[in-house]
């Protein structure tokens, strides 16, 4: 399998190579070359595996000889073991057509860490028996760093350096990032929102000499392998549901795009999905691009919701190049349009076949309450406000398929917009333990390059 980006210039890579790297040296983003297909017996060929069965199967298509189906398996096993339930992403019924996919069961709280254990190991397994340095920068609006900096803490040959918007994260967030002392482990609170912390890693990875130097990768969802990640519980949930027998519908809670991005590729793989809803927040440039074509930023508002509170999607851009005829050039100067003048619109090809597959929601403040006070006084589910998104757009969404609502935070990561809408205070699952008395450990620098560029290169190891 070889991975090509989405704007046409930058070198075409093997899955190895691709997971190591982040961003394309174009400024695009890696995907595969083609889609895999699985059959309808394929597909119902994984009713019965496990959770880790499932993910090597679904996987394996992807990792050309990278790795071969046991090293897979194992190191899903690996992965997925540390998740504290036996489904790993179980899913609870709501009522007779609404599901919730449970994907916070791994050692952050929150549904990246899904993706980033696996991602962890990999990189350890792509980088072992090589003398070979990695230097991962990323931004996170929240979970993303806690998920990424528990995936690789410790871990030799790596560094991680997270940019989080200062005071714009959880509490518990904060904590589940800064109270982690591994010697390889660099916060940097940005005074600035999310998409300016998202702009500088971006800057630094365009910093060539930087970017080489240090072995710059990303662990944000613009790094494939942790999209491919996410592809996998599409079709463990839809086939406990009785896919491929039966189409399935997802509703996912969105900001930066990689989620529901995994949903569509399960789509293309073959998986029977009768819908995929886009539901954001009232920073809704996704719910513009896809009602009406007008892709253009608005200021980011902070909400209830701070993993949505963003107005550039990046993984948006790999949806443009799939659907707009895989054609790196024209995506190019697309996406430069919007890059200088903060909007574009989408083409036609780009709009219509997104209509057939995505259907955008934005969600108000009162209706997430309401969402998740109905999930608790109708089913008893105490659910995160991100799920409360996308759970009241899945009831609007109707037709005959079950609605799958992807349960994207344990509640207690966002204890108080809980309360205030429920009642009820959930507590910490025992497993996270004292996070409250433990030290932070963080620096707080200006949004420039210059500053976490500089301190980068102050704290980095050379890549070789
Ligand atoms: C990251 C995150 C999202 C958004 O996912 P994207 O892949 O960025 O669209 C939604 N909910 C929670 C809790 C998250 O952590």
């Amino acid at each position: 399998m070889r991975y090509v980006s989405t704007r046409g210039q930058a070198p075409v890579l093997d899955f190895r190579a691709a997971t190591l790297t982040g961003l394309a040296a174009d400024g695009g983003l890696y995907l595969p070359e083609e889609w895999p297909r699985f059959s309808h017996d394929e597909i119902a060929a994984l009713a019965g595996l496990s959770y880790p069965e499932t993910a090597a199967r679904v996987m394996l298509p992807f990792v050309g000889d990278a790795l071969d189906h046991g090293e897979l398996l194992a190191l899903c096993e690996a992965a997925y073991g540390r998740f504290h339930h036996a489904a790993v992403t179980p899913l609870v019924q709501l009522d007779h057509d609404q599901w919730l996919l449970e994907l916070f069961h791994g050692p952050t709280l929150a549904f990246k860490d899904v993706a980033l254990q696996l991602l962890g190991l990999l990189f350890e397994r792509f980088l072992g028996g090589t003398d070979k340095h990695l230097t991962i920068v990323g931004a996170t609006s929240g979970d993303t760093g806690s998920a990424a900096i528990d995936a690789v803490a410790w871990r030799a040959g790596v560094d991680i350096f997270m940019l989080h918007p200062a005071g714009r994260v959880s509490e518990v967030q904060r904590r589940q990032m800064t109270t982690v002392l591994a010697p390889n482990v660099h916060n940097i609170a940005i005074g600035g929102d999310f998409d300016q912390a998202q702009a500088l890693v971006k800057a630094m990875f365009a910093d060539r000499t930087l970017a080489d130097r240090y072995a710059l990768s990303a662990v944000n969802s613009i790094n494939w392998a942790r999209l491919l990640a996410q592809v996998v519980y599409y079709f463990y949930a839809a086939v406990r549901l009785g896919a491929p027998g039966r189409s399935i519908a997802f509703s996912v809670p969105t900001g930066n795009f990689g989620d529901v991005f995994a949903g569509y590729v399960a789509a293309r793989m073959g998986l029977p999905v009768a819908k995929l809803v886009v539901a954001t927040n009232v920073n809704d440039i996704l719910h513009r691009a896809l009602s009406t074509g007008d892709y253009s930023r608005g200021t980011v508002q902070q909400t209830a919701t701070p993993s949505m509170d963003i107005q550039v999607s990046s993984n948006f851009e790999r949806l443009l190049f799939d659907l707009g005829g895989r054609d790196g050039a024209a995506l190019a100067a697309q996406m430069a349009r919007f890059e200088a003048s903060g909007a574009m619109r989408l083409t036609n090809a780009q709009s219509q076949g997104a209509a057939g597959l995505l259907t955008s929601m934005r969600v108000e403040p009162d209706d997430m309450a309401v969402a998740m006070r109905r999930a608790c006084e109708e089913a008893g589910q105490v659910i995160d406000p991100h799920t409360a998104i996308a759970l009241a757009a899945a009831r609007r969404l109707g037709g005959d398929a079950p609605v799958v609502t992807l349960a994207t935070a344990h509640p207690a990561k966002f204890v108080d917009a809980v309360e205030r809408a429920t009642g009820v205070r959930p507590a910490l699952p025992a497993r996270v333990g004292d996070l409250f008395e433990r030290e932070e450990r963080f620096v707080t620098l200006p949004a420039t390059l210059e500053a976490i560029g500089g301190y980068v290169a102050e704290h980095a190891t050379p890549s070789a």
